[in-house]
């Protein structure tokens, strides 16, 4: 442990690049780590799923999630539902995700970790049946990264402990009887940048002019990771029906919406400009007037943090139901998935400055932005739990838990060779 007398902790994270926001979150923890203990640990964040590791079959099957949200959400959405029970999750671990055990095997052999933490649903069960074959207890800790609904992916692995975004998934949890103390509620983790105080209006002027904007009022669309949520036709509405706002749009890895926008933006006299992914979110969100998009836990996670109002267009079905709702009921932003209505309450709010500012406010209280040094804390405590540095007795072999663990049969070797996903994140170490 660096300036304690040995090499850094080893800490596992998995994600899965399905999406953005499993990777946002366990990069924010990986910082809050970093910052509060600089040089203590090496965190390894790796994705199993689509990593240059995972096998071929699995890429191309995780693959498949950008394009279904895209342009099937109504599919995403069945078979969100079909795989909701233990059964159908047995026999999906047991056929398709199968692959994942052997990722997930091979990074715990090549890396050791002290604690492995997981953020997404399909590598908490794999990271403990592979903690469970080995000779040492390693914690196992799940950062759950849906807002209000978690499947039942995220809830059934025997975990160590559950990291809870929000009330409504500590009561599922609590529902499935998982006892106190196993759950810890901590809202979902955000990077430092959307952690700093809101922009005043000035600073939010001088961002934008920062941008290459002008500094006019400014929606930013946004559709997550996959930039998902029916954006173009949403974009060619507003800017059709509402005039004097400027529309900048975050097309994440969705090349064709961004070509095509690009196309749009030749016409739309300097009204309208178009990204890809970009790596400064926190820039656009911090000034922004108004986020649109679909309701995304990350995108609303960080937008709220930097008290951005937002206007919530679709969500996907299953795992983003009732993202909408939460949102509108803390009075952070309104839910307008029709175009007309989209174009209406943009249009309201630009013309109402007192309701967009007691939005704005709204958006503030419902901002968690200390989630991520609040998880931190726990992962490093269990790290020093299992590294004998000092006891953490709430983190004691729950993963004993009866009944909860499910899968297929037999696990495969741990192969040492291949790592699968990036190359470690030594931050510090
Ligand atoms: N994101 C980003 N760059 C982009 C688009 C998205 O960094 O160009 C990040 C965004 O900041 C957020 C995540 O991707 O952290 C999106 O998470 P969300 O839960 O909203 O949607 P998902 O992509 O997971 O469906």
């Amino acid at each position: 442990m660096t300036g304690h007398g040995g090499p850094p902790v080893r800490l596992l994270f998995l994600t899965g690049d399905t999406g953005g926001g499993h990777r946002s979150a366990a990069t924010a923890v990986a910082q809050a780590i970093d910052q509060a203990s600089p040089g203590r640990f090496a965190i390894f964040i790796c994705d199993p799923l689509r990593g240059p590791g995972a096998s071929h079959w699995l890429r191309w099957v995780t693959g498949l999630y950008g394009p279904a949200i895209r342009i099937w959400p109504w599919l995403w959405g069945v078979l969100w539902r079909a795989c909701d029970s233990p059964r159908s999750l047995r026999w999906l671990r047991a056929t398709l995700m199968s692959p994942i055990y052997r990722s997930v095997a091979a990074a715990v052999t090549a890396w050791r970790p002290a604690v492995i933490v997981s953020f997404h649903p399909l590598t908490a069960e794999p990271a403990v049946r592979v903690r469970d074959r080995g000779a040492t207890f390693i914690p196992v800790i799940t950062v759950i990264t849906d807002l209000f609904t978690a499947h039942q992916s995220w809830r059934d692995a025997a975990v160590d402990r559950v990291i809870v975004p929000s009330a409504a998934i500590a009561r599922q949890c609590a529902q499935d009887g998982m006892p106190d103390g196993h759950y810890v509620e901590t809202g979902l983790p955000v990077g430092p940048e959307f952690s700093r105080t809101p922009a005043t209006a000035p600073e939010r002027q001088a961002l934008r002019r920062s941008l290459g904007l002008r500094g006019r009022f400014l929606i930013v669309v946004t559709g997550g990771g996959e930039g998902s949520g029916g954006i173009y036709r949403r974009t060619v509405a507003i800017l059709k029906q509402v005039e004097d706002v400027d529309v900048a749009v975050i097309c994440g890895r969705n090349h064709r919406l961004r070509q095509r926008l690009t196309r749009l933006a030749e016409r739309a006299g300097g009204r309208l400009s178009v990204h890809g992914f970009v790596s400064n979110m926190a820039d656009w969100l911090r000034c922004a007037d108004i986020v649109v998009g679909k309701a995304g836990p990350g995108t609303i996670a960080e937008a709220t943090c930097c008290a951005a109002p937002l206007v919530l267009t679709a969500y996907l079905p299953g795992q983003e139901e009732g993202n909408a709702e939460f949102v509108v009921q803390a009075g952070a932003g309104s839910h307008a998935p029709k175009l007309r209505d989209l174009a209406g309450e943009i249009a309201r709010l630009r013309d109402d400055p007192a309701a967009l500012a007691v939005m704005r406010a709204a958006s503030a209280r419902m901002g968690r932005p200390r989630a991520a040094a609040d998880i931190a804390g726990l992962v490093t405590a269990a790290a020093d739990d299992a590294t004998g540095r000092s006891a953490w007795p709430a983190l004691a072999p729950s993963h004993s838990r009866s009944g909860a663990l499910t899968g297929p049969a037999p696990l495969p070797d741990p192969a040492p060779a291949a790592v699968p996903g990036r190359l470690p994140v030594s931050l510090g170490g």
